[in-house]
Formats: structure tokens, C-alpha cells, sequence
């Protein structure tokens, strides 16, 4: 069995050693495809491969046709629209994410960009702090259980709302649990944002949903953008001179925020939410267990086109 690691951005090499590992000890050859240019690079090296391990590369009906004994394809991270899970499904492939394995550095830097900001940016001049404040949790997933981890080391009050985790999951974890998102920003000053990006979130953080948030309110964003209507937050910022938005996804609207809103708007430059060592390396081993345990057992946990 042949499998491939196909990255443009590659792992760092400590994670491909470890992959390496794990595809070895299961007898299985390792081949490695790292920053190609062209296309045309990956449609050939998939050719005889049975199982791709992808973080950001696009995975679509021509690489597919193209991969004639492919099985399975494991997108290291947990976003999977670079793969066309119909297409997929069409060609009887196996695709899987690895769910969790980033959650941590994601948390841990909503956690900095919180502190960032109640700091005045690190500007020299005096802030507020995180202790004793109300922190509401939007999405109850992998990393907003990290968050609220750390979160209630820095003695913050910790509330979420998720629209499918049960309350007493929730509630076991010393989080209170709310019963909508409208009630969520109601509560709390600080909101941090971990909805995936569905047909029904797409633009549902808007002006409705945050005008209710206290006095003082900072939205952290680590999610996606597609959540956020920008629109509607542009004119919110507008009328409340109080409110910061903090994002690790930049808005399409970027040159107006960082405009209007100096001093109260950040964004990273890039996308770097899962952007660490321990992310890259959990992901890339995750991804490589998960294929040998398909291959050898057939076990299809974290398949994601049912
Ligand atoms: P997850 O699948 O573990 O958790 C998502 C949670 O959202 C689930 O608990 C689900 O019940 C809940 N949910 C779904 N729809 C909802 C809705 N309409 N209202 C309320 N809750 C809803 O995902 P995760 O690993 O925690 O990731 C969360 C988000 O962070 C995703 O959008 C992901 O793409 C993004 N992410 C960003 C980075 C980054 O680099 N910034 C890295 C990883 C993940």
C-alpha cells in the first residue's frame, strides 16, 4: 500500500518523521509530494496511491479521477471544504478530518488575543483584565471546551450556548450552559466564536444578535468569517465606541475596520489559529493512524462523507 503526502504548505519535518513512523511499522510505503507548483504534480503523484494525508491542498474531481486506487483521503486539520466530498463519495473514497488535534492552539490564541486587547494592544498604556468577567462561549466543540479550560484559569465566569451539545455536557465542565445565542451575548462582554460555517451560521453574527452585548463588549473571532455579517458589524462599531472586534480570520472588510476602528479592531495577518508545532505534528500522526486503522480494520471514525 502506498500512501502520500501531498502538502504545498509542508508538515514540519519532525511530523513527517512521525507519520513516517506509523506508516512503516503498518508495512506500508511512504511517498512525499511537498510544495509543488502545478497541478498537473499531483495528478500524477496520486496515480498509484491508496491513501492521501492533505492539510490545505485541493482535493476535487479531476485529482480523483486521476487517483485510480485511492481509498481514503485524510485532511490533517478540521475544516475539510478543500475536499469535494461528493466527488468523493461518487468514487467510493473514504475522506476524514482529524477533529481535535488543533483545538488547544486555537484556544490558546483566543486566549492571547483576548489578553492583547484588554491591553490596549500592548500600547504602554493602562487596561482592564480578564478576571471576574463574563465570558460567553459561542459553540461548544473542541475548541470551545479548550477555552473554557483555560478560561477558568484566569478566573473568568464561563457561560456557552451550543445548539447540539447537551446542557449537562456542558454544565459537568463547571460551564453554565444558556439556552440560545441571544441570551449568550446578553450576558456576557466577552463573546469567543467557534461555529463551523453552515448554511444556517453564514451571516448570523449580526447587528440583532450584538447590540444587547453589556458595556465594554469584545467579540474574538477564531472561527471563520463567513459567520460574521460584516456589514451589520461596521455599523454597530459605528454606533458603540465601546465595542472591539478581534479576529484570527480576516474580514473582507479589513481596510474599513482597521480604518474606523483603530484601537478597537484587530486581525491576524493570516490565518493562524492552528498554526504550531504540537498542531501540525498531532494532526499529520492523527491523520496517519486514522489511515492504517481504515486500512488494516476498516474502521471509518471521523469519516465525514457518510
Ligand atoms: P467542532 O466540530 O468540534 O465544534 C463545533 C461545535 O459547533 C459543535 O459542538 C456543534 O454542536 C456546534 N454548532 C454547530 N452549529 C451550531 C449552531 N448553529 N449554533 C451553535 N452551535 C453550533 O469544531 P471545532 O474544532 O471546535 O472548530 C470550531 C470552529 O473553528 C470551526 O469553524 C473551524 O473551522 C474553526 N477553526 C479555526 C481554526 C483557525 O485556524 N482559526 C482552526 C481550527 C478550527
Amino acid at each position: 500500500m502506498k500512501i502520500l503526502i501531498a502538502t504545498d504548505k509542508p508538515f514540519a519535518k519532525v511530523a513527517v518523521d512521525g507519520i513516517r513512523k506509523e506508516i512503516e511499522a503498518a508495512g506500508y510505503e511512504l511517498a512525499l509530494l511537498e510544495k509543488y507548483t502545478e497541478k498537473a504534480q499531483l495528478l500524477d503523484a496520486v496515480k498509484d496511491a491508496n491513501a492521501i494525508i492533505i492539510r490545505s491542498d485541493i482535493i476535487d474531481a479531476e485529482v480523483l479521477d486521476a487517483a485510480k486506487e485511492l481509498k481514503i483521503v485524510v485532511r490533517a486539520g478540521a475544516g475539510y471544504d478543500n475536499v469535494d466530498l461528493e466527488a468523493a463519495t461518487a468514487h467510493g473514497v473514504c475522506v476524514m478530518n482529524t477533529p481535535g488535534q488543533n483545538s488547544n492552539a486555537v484556544a490558546e490564541l483566543a486566549l492571547g488575543m483576548m489578553v492583547y486587547a484588554v491591553r490596549n494592544f500592548y500600547n504602554g498604556t493602562s487596561g482592564t483584565e480578564l478576571m471576574g468577567k463574563k465570558l460567553g462561549i459561542h459553540a461548544y466543540g473542541n475548541v470551545g471546551r479548550n477555552v473554557a479550560r483555560i478560561a477558568k484559569g484566569f478566573g473568568m465566569e464561563v457561560y456557552a450556548y451550543d445548539a447540539f451539545c447537551p446542557k449537562d455536557v456542558i454544565e459537568k465542565d463547571g460551564v453554565k450552559a444558556l439556552d440560545s445565542a441571544e441570551e449568550l451575548y446578553k450576558t456576557c462582554q466577552v463573546v469567543s466564536l467557534h461555529i463551523p460555517a453552515t448554511a444556517e451560521t453564514k451571516n448570523s453574527i449580526n447587528y440583532a444578535l450584538l447590540k444587547d452585548m453589556p458595556k465594554g463588549a469584545m467579540l474574538v473571532n477564531t472561527a471563520r468569517k463567513e459567520v460574521i455579517n460584516e456589514v451589520e458589524l461596521i455599523k454597530l462599531m459605528e454606533q458603540r465606541v465601546d465595542f472591539k472586534y478581534i479576529t484570527d480570520i480576516m474580514p473582507a472588510a479589513n481596510a474599513e475596520f482597521a480604518e474606523k476602528f483603530a484601537g478597537r479592531y484587530f486581525s491576524t495577518p493570516k490565518k493562524m489559529g492552528a498554526q504550531t508545532a504540537e498542531a501540525n505534528i498531532n494532526a499529520g500522526i492523527a491523520a496517519a493512524k486514522q489511515i492504517v486503522g481504515f486500512l488494516k480494520d476498516g474502521c471509518e471514525k471521523f469519516r465525514v462523507n457518510k
